[in-house]
């Protein structure tokens, strides 16, 4: 499959030192520590494709992977540090802005979110950016292994009303790196977004 192509091309810290804008890109977008290296290490079949980087400073740059010269992910940096200090906050929070609002070939946001702390401050500025460019939005609910099925499900209605109280349309799933849950459907999803 597609997805377990992906092979690192490039860092970037601006839009300047990315890939040229053309063809078709996903983006992954997380709090530090939700489980987006592990997301995307399980859904391209790769040990180590995301890092699971814990250094705040190493954090603050695009990653580029590409499935083939036309479609690409894009690793966006993890936010949510306590400890991070006003000037990469407003760094990332640029960069974020940028990126999203500038880059043509960005087709959707997998927005990846811990089960059990769904919907934080972090989550909701990315889901009102994503509304402001008109880009679609998938939420990964991911970490489920860490309730049984019945409190996932119960999480999974919850977060979606609330989004239907925003009026936003976002479709969202359970998922799980460690059993393995959920990759059927991230890849059904990311074959719509790559061929619409
Ligand atoms: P990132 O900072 O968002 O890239 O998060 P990581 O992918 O590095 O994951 C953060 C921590 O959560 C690590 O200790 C992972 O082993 C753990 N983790 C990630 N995904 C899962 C999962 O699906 N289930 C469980 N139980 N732990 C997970």
């Amino acid at each position: 499959p597609l997805y377990h192509q992906a092979k690192f091309v490039l860092s970037a810290p601006d839009l300047k030192s990315a890939p040229a804008d053309a063809g078709r890109e996903v983006a992954f977008a997380g709090r530090s520590n939700a489980g987006k290296s592990s997301a995307l290490n399980t859904l391209t079949r790769q040990k180590s494709l995301a890092r699971t980087s814990k250094t705040p400073g190493r954090t603050q740059l695009l990653n580029f992977f590409n499935l083939n010269e036309q479609q690409r992910f894009v690793d966006l940096p993890g936010y949510g540090y306590a400890k991070v200090p006003e000037k990469v906050k407003r760094q990332w929070h640029a960069l974020m802005e940028t990126y999203l609002h500038e880059r043509q070939s960005l087709y959707g946001i997998i927005l990846v979110m811990d089960i059990r702390h769904p919907l934080t401050e972090f989550d909701w500025q990315m889901i009102e950016w994503c509304g402001y460019s008109k880009k679609p939005l998938h939420i990964l609910l991911t970490k489920a292994d860490k309730l049984n099925h019945g409190a996932a499900k119960n999480t999974l209605f919850k977060v979606q009303r609330e989004l239907q109280e925003q009026e936003l349309s976002v479709s969202l799933q359970l998922f799980s790196a460690l059993k393995r849950n959920g990759i059927d459907d991230i890849h059904q999803l990311l074959d719509t977004w790559f061929q619409a």
